[in-house]
């Protein structure tokens, strides 16, 4: 009797939460249909998020947030990692991201000589193609260091170099809010630099997603014409 009297209000209350729960439902499909359908004409614009310094072994997780969250990136790899990692290239390929060329060992170019610019290069181009990312057209020189010998290697190649407009300080170790209200000082076309190492740009990842989102702005790619980040 006591288990019955138990019984009775909590089958009450679980009618009431799913009646709640069925109107709540019903209301998220009757929204969703016109969210979504102006939801992809919603892109205002693209923004072009970077990841320097892979891959490494922070890779794997950093692809799965990205995928997770709908998002693309570009991967600037060092050339040694990816002739030691080719299958964490082919991953990130295969999540569908962007790879360009962030030289071979991450040295301060603007202290070399042509030749030595040149090995950096074009050692890092074949790695990665080696390791199936292609042949990259963009570049990102270590700490954004460049001078005209350093433009001039990179014009042999193809190669577009590619700055940033934002600096989410990750690699200064700038917190998780930090980074994703540095993803929201993003405008159309404009890149921002983060890495592929920092256990708080992981945890950004999400946030900044939420943050474009709710802005209308899409993660594209870089175009190697312009430098400005365009639609996928
Ligand atoms: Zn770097």
């Amino acid at each position: 009797m006591s288990t019955g009297a138990r019984t009775r209000p909590l089958t009450t209350a679980l009618t009431a939460l799913t009646a709640v729960a069925l109107t709540a439902a019903g209301t998220l499909t009757v929204g969703a249909a016109p969210a979504q359908a102006t939801g992809a004409a919603a892109c205002s614009g693209y923004v072009g998020l970077t990841f320097d310094d892979g891959p490494s072994s922070s890779t794997p997780a950093l692809l799965g947030a990205l995928t997770r969250n709908g998002l693309r990136a570009t991967m600037f790899n060092q050339g040694n990692y990816a002739a030691a990692n080719p299958s964490r290239v082919q991953a990130q390929v295969g999540a569908g991201m962007w790879v360009g060329n962030h030289s071979y060992t991450h040295p301060h170019l603007t202290q070399l000589g042509q030749a030595q610019i040149d090995s950096e290069i074009s050692r890092t181009q074949q790695a990665i193609a080696a390791a199936g990312g292609g042949t990259p057209k963009l570049f990102r020189p270590p700490y954004g260091e460049t001078n005209a010998t350093v433009r001039a290697v990179e014009a042999k190649y193809g190669l577009t170099e590619i700055l940033w407009n934002v600096d989410s300080q990750d690699w200064n170790n700038a917190s998780t809010d930090a980074i994703v209200q540095a993803a929201g000082r993003l405008g159309n076309g404009q890149v921002i630099l983060m890495h592929d190492w920092p256990a708080n740009t992981l945890a950004a990842i999400p946030r900044i997603a939420q943050n474009l989102t709710a802005r209308g702005l899409c993660a594209g790619r870089i175009s190697p014409q312009t430098g400005q980040a365009v639609a996928p």
